[in-house]
């Protein structure tokens, strides 16, 4: 072997152990610069969840605008951009499947942010959000039709910066951001569409039979959604006997309710909101606000938001979603967690298994 030869063997099993060591340092660095920016995300989610149950819960005056300017500071890093977007294109290299993970999420965050805190959008945001969430309606209030125009321009203003990152819209965008994909909640629609189609209009053609009706219309349609959904038989359990039921359930499955980190308040809520969980810290704080009076069901829905989050046991920041920012989880999982728990208040045959069961009116 000439020695130009072993020279050049040498050289290149060098710069094979430089580029390894810098490969390696390259995940380093990413994971300490991850580690810090993630410590800061905890921080500010924190700050919002709290400021989100002083809103709903009515303990103090809310100030949503620290928090939200926090986030938007934090997501228009330029160095935290360009670090996850190349890390990002490169992700299957990634051997670490949680660090892996943690760019995926923050991917999806960082897309999302570019337009729900983008200047513009979020000023008009906050400002409908502010609006809306008023009880008293004040002089300075823009009429109805100011607020629809002002809607309608946030729809716009969306779906435009969502064309200039590749997106037939905002909708898709979600979706993507969310990974549920615009494919497979369209296929998805359209296996209930075939599977629902004979049932409903063997129910439609029975109604229009019996009630000697030509025609099917919404009220009609209203008519069956109460007779087979609405009313079903359910226990109506209120009162103190709510928390007492919760109580049972919960340590009939095997959660020791006592020692839940869950609060609950009841309160008035803005326009609209029946009950609102808030996972102020996960999984160690979980506060729920409801409007006074509402059904056992929606103080279960909001429980097993509660149960989600109070389960959560990964240590990283980011994949503990935090629901305050669009792409940190999936809602469509969390409402389906959440209708877990609800759904066991619907079922009579669980129910009546209980004869300690709180009294029934
Ligand atoms: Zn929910």
């Amino acid at each position: 072997m000439s020695k130009t030869k072993i020279t050049n063997i040498i050289l290149t099993f060098l710069f094979g152990v430089l580029s390894l060591t810098s490969c390696n340092n390259g995940v380093d660095d990413l994971t300490m610069f991850l580690d810090t920016k993630e410590v800061l995300y905890e921080e500010i989610s924190v700050q919002m969840g709290t400021e989100y149950w002083n809103l709903y819960s009515g303990k103090a005056i809310p100030d949503l605008k620290t928090p939200k300017q926090r986030y938007a500071d934090l997501f228009t890093n330029d160095t935290l951009n360009n670090l996850v977007d190349e890390w990002y294109n490169k992700r299957s290299k990634i051997k670490n499947t949680i660090l892996k993970r943690r760019i995926e999420v923050w991917h999806n965050i960082l897309t999302a942010a570019k337009i729900n805190y983008s200047n513009e959008n979020l000023e008009l945001q906050n400002e409908l959000e502010n609006w809306l969430s008023k009880e008293d309606k004040t002089d300075e209030m823009p009429t109805q039709d100011e607020m629809n125009a002002k809607a309608i321009k946030l729809m716009q203003l969306r779906n435009s910066k969502a064309k200039t990152l590749g997106y037939e819209n905002y909708g898709e965008l979600i979706l993507d951001v969310t990974e549920i994909k615009m494919d497979w909640l369209l296929n998805f629609a359209d296996v209930i569409n075939k599977r629902t189609l004979d049932p409903y209009q063997k129910l439609v053609d029975d109604y229009q039979l019996d009630e000697n009706k030509t025609e099917f219309n919404f009220s009609d349609a209203m008519i069956l959604i109460r007779k087979y959904y609405a009313n079903q038989l359910v226990p109506e359990v209120t009162g103190d006997s709510i928390r007492i039921g919760m109580k049972m359930i919960l340590d009939k499955i095997g959660f020791d309710y006592d020692n839940l980190p869950v609060q609950f308040v009841e309160n008035e809520m803005p326009p609209g909101v029946g009950g609102q969980g808030i996972a102020v810290q996960i999984p160690n704080d979980f506060r729920v606000a409801l409007l006074p009076g509402m059904d056992f069901q929606t103080w279960m829905h909001e429980l097993g938001h509660g149960l989600q989050a109070m389960h959560t046991t990964i240590q990283s920041p980011i994949l503990k979603e935090y629901e305050w920012s669009l792409g940190s989880g999936c809602g469509g999982f969390s409402e389906g967690m959440a209708e877990v728990s609800a759904k066991i208040s619907l079922n009579t045959e669980w129910i009546i298994n209980y004869p300690q069961y709180p009294k029934m009116k």
